[in-house]
């Protein structure tokens, strides 16, 4: 490998050869320049030249436990002597079986099964073809349409885009996806005067009651992102609405399929979001966080029922589905350190504390001519810019690394959404950037 000296040269080698995701590349050129990384550790980037940003967003929301994590790269040097990879189909090894088991657990038994993917759109995929297919083996081929909520996000392959409700991902590709109905979102900024966001979430239920009634002999399985709708802009609801869509899902004999991605292993103050409802779905979506931000890697947990419906004599009704990477040893031994991280550091207790001073560090923020609708769960905090124009969240992003951060705003969204791992000090920082690049960014 060519060395690269200094971020000018990786750029310029950069712009020349790859092809960088969720971007316009012609901005590059422009005045939005890409960062070179040479190397990470704990929650900073560091490039060529010295500088360092903070990563205030966990690298796109994987990074649970910080860059170079001294646990997960000892596992993962210790797994890369053993074994690196073998095919799932007819093999099995430890680090999946030992996963498997201990993610079951997690779920108190109740979604018993793994199936183990790379990303999680596949992930998302993947639940919606094994409810349909679960429910046409046992003589249901009727039900095979899907239902999401307005503002959804689920991935962007063409069947995941289908459970896609963001227009700047979906609108280019509509003719080639067979998009799902919504149902209006429980968004707890909806209230009307007076209305709580269990009231929010009491009226976007009643209107999914109203859907399901006359639609549920078509509708395999209804997916939602548990309170918290990442991508839309951080759109936070009250746990009611959970609980009342599992009842209406059990009701209406629909699966209820809870695509954590974003928000489970710990990001909302539990490991899972939905246990805050007291509720467990039928399928259940990880990636992201799941393997410390490592290794690509997603699972779908589902139900003994579901499983045994595909279990039978006959090959053509088994789970035919596969991906050459299913179940990377190296990516599940990178899973098992994180949780490892999880019980030995009490991480859970830990992020209470975490997220408390968090709050009080972007509080002051609250009393803002201009901001408005602050939030948190958890791990997550976000405000909304009032009349931000169009250019509002590239500025914010520049003016957040100008003072070493990583910031990406939604829009007119600003979050956080660190790593497990901010001491006092780099949460103060994160305060601190926040306020100075909202000022440096409000006018172009
Ligand atoms: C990121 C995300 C996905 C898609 O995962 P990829 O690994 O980017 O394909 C799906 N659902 C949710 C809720 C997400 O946040």
């Amino acid at each position: 490998m060519n060395d690269p000296k200094s971020n000018a040269e990786l750029l310029q080698r950069s712009l020349n050869a790859v092809w960088h995701p969720c971007t316009q590349m012609k901005q590059h050129a422009g005045d939005l320049p890409l960062i070179p990384v040479a190397r990470g550790q704990g929650a900073w980037l560091y490039d060529f030249d010295g500088r360092r940003y903070l990563d205030g967003i966990s690298s796109w929301w994987v990074n649970l436990f910080g860059h170079a994590n001294p646990r997960i790269n000892a596992a993962l040097r210790a797994q890369l002597d053993e074994l690196e990879h073998v095919l799932l189909a007819g093999f099995t090894h430890r680090p999946v079986v030992e996963l498997s088991e201990r993610l079951s657990a997690l779920t108190g038994g109740a979604l018993g099964h793994c199936f183990y993917a790379s990303d999680g759109a596949s992930a998302t995929e993947i639940a919606l073809k094994m409810s349909f297919h679960s429910w046409r083996n046992r003589g249901r081929d009727g039900k095979r349409d899907f239902l999401c909520l307005a503002g959804s996000y689920h991935g962007e392959t063409v069947g995941a885009l289908a459970v896609t409700d963001v227009a700047i991902f979906k609108d280019a590709y509509a003719p080639l996806v067979r998009t799902a109905a919504t149902v209006p979102t429980p968004d707890a900024r909806l209230a009307e005067p007076g209305e709580s966001p269990a009231d929010v979430a009491r009226r976007a239920a009643a209107a999914l009651e109203r859907h399901l009634a006359v639609h549920h002999e078509q509708i395999a399985a209804f997916i939602v992102e548990p309170l918290i709708q990442c991508a839309s802009g951080m759109v936070m609801y009250d746990p009611e609405y959970l609980r009342l869509a599992r009842a209406l899902c059990d009701r209406y004999e629909v699966h209820l399929i809870c695509d954590e991605i974003a928000v489970g292993c710990g990001r909302t103050g539990t490991f899972f979001a939905h246990e805050q409802a007291g509720i467990r779905p039928d399928f259940l979506c990880l990636s992201k966080g799941i393997s410390g931000g490592y290794l690509p890697l997603s699972v779908v947990l589902t139900t003994d029922s579901v499983y045994e419906a595909f279990y039978d004599d006959a090959t053509v009704r088994g789970f035919l589905h596969s991906h050459s990477y299913t179940g990377n040893a190296l990516a599940c031994r990178a899973a098992l350190a994180t949780l490892d991280i999880f019980a030995e550091d009490r991480v859970l207790e830990q992020n209470v504390v975490r997220a408390q001073k968090l709050a009080a560090a972007v509080a002051p923020l609250s009393a803002h001519p201009r901001v408005r609708h602050l939030r948190q769960r958890g791990m997550i905090v976000a405000f909304d810019v009032a009349d931000a124009d169009p250019l509002f969240s590239r500025r914010f992003y520049r003016a957040g690394l100008e003072r070493e951060a990583l910031t990406r705003p939604i829009g007119n969204t600003v979050y956080l959404m660190p790593p497990y791992i901010v001491d006092d000090e780099e949460i103060a920082h994160l305060g601190r950037a926040l306020a100075g690049a909202l000022e440096a960014s409000l006018q172009p």
